[in-house]
């Protein structure tokens, strides 16, 4: 078959496995985000695959798939892949830079290696002979390879220079790739799995250091309801809204992260109990006092409010453990009538 049949076939191949991606994600009634086409994509490509059977058993449990749903599906099956590769492929570009400044290092040693015969050649028949002709001869020699190594140098520093700007190029690009992959897409805070990362490393810091280290999860009241009233959409824009007030108040080297679906947490390193609970109590009352407005119609949405769960570090205190009595706490705050802070301090049993 000739290599046009064959990519025109490819491209037909493609245009049907398109349409049938759209088709499934109509019947799926997700979102066209560019992430979920990916992850239909996939699973239409595959429909006895992993993905496929996860989606359907999500759908028939849930009915419908949230975009939190569709970040933990992409996690799971897709980025990790996607991230290796952009990885990889950054890696064979900086491979093959390398070799070709290699390469055109090796060619201007030759040079320079040639020019110090040449000069060496000059100097004997110097010292044979002082012929005008032959003097001519050996200068014309010179001139020539000092021409060439002149060229010669000029390559290479061309080439270091190109070499140089793609490797700070790629740098850039892989950087960017890093971001993405820790980054929540709906809200730009920090996601689950850069959380998980970050709590161990800040829980090592608190123990090498000694100093106390706190820690919030932050959870919408009512959420559902909102939800079931104003469509996933403007609930969204209430998690975005929830997460800069967030993001605002928990910058570095506080760390605030989208923990799931309408779920936050925050660790708050080298602070004092009293200060942290202060800051969290800030959160909780300028989210719950902002009148909220629907954007695409300007409804009033009327206000939400969160609830919040707070626990201190006890020294060497396993991560899980502190997470759990931060959870329980935040159901104490949701069982005593929500829109609250409900701190517990240290572990008791751990001191
Ligand atoms: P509670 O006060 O006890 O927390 O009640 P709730 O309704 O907020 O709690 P629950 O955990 O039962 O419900 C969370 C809801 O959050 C379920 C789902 O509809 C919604 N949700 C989860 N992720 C997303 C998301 O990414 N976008 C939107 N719009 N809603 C989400
Ligand atoms: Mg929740
Ligand atoms: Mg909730």
């Amino acid at each position: 078959m000739s290599a046009d049949v064959d990519s025109l076939l490819r491209g037909m191949q493609a245009y049907q496995l398109g349409q049938a991606t759209l088709a499934a994600m109509e019947r799926d009634q997700v979102w066209p985000t560019p992430l979920n086409y990916e992850i239909w994509m996939h699973a239409v490509a595959n429909p006895d695959g992993d993905l496929a059977i996860e989606i359907q058993r999500l759908l028939k449990r849930d009915k419908m798939i949230t975009e939190e749903t569709s970040d933990r599906l992409a996690v799971e099956f897709l980025p990790k892949r996607r991230f290796d590769d952009e990885v990889r492929e950054a890696g064979d570009q900086l491979n093959r830079e390398l070799v070709s400044v290699t390469t055109a290092i090796k060619k201007a040693q030759q040079t320079s290696k040639d020019y110090h015969s040449t000069l060496d050649s000059a100097d004997r028949s110097l010292a044979l002979d002082v012929e005008v002709t032959t003097v001519r001869n050996v200068v014309k020699d010179l001139s020539t390879a000092t021409e060439a190594v002149r060229t010669e140098n000029r390559t290479l520093e061309v080439m270091l220079e190109k070499s140089t700007a793609e490797v700070r190029r790629l740098q850039v690009h892989l950087e960017q790739v890093r971001r993405e992959a820790s980054t929540d897409a709906l809200t730009a805070l920090a996601n689950r799995k850069a959380f998980d990362d970050e709590i161990i490393l800040l829980c090592e810091k608190a123990d090498a250091s000694g100093r106390p280290l706190s820690f919030a999860v932050i959870d919408i009241d009512f959420f559902k309801k909102f939800n079931d009233t104003w469509g996933h959409q403007t609930g969204d824009q209430v998690i975005r809204f929830v997460a800069s007030v967030i993001g605002r108040v928990a910058g570095a080297p506080r760390f605030a992260a989208r923990y799931g679906g309408e779920e936050f947490c925050i660790i708050f390193p080298n602070e004092n109990a009293n200060l942290v609970e202060r800051v969290v109590e800030e959160i909780r009352d300028e989210i719950s006092t902002r009148m909220l407005k629907r954007r695409s119609t300007n409804e009033d949405l009327g206000m939400i409010t969160v609830s919040v769960g707070l626990a201190q570090r006890t020294p060497n205190e396993p991560v899980h453990t502190l997470i759990d009595r931060a959870d329980a706490a935040l159901y104490v705050s949701k069982r005593n009538g929500r829109n609250r802070v409900t701190n517990v301090g240290a572990s008791a049993l751990a001191e």
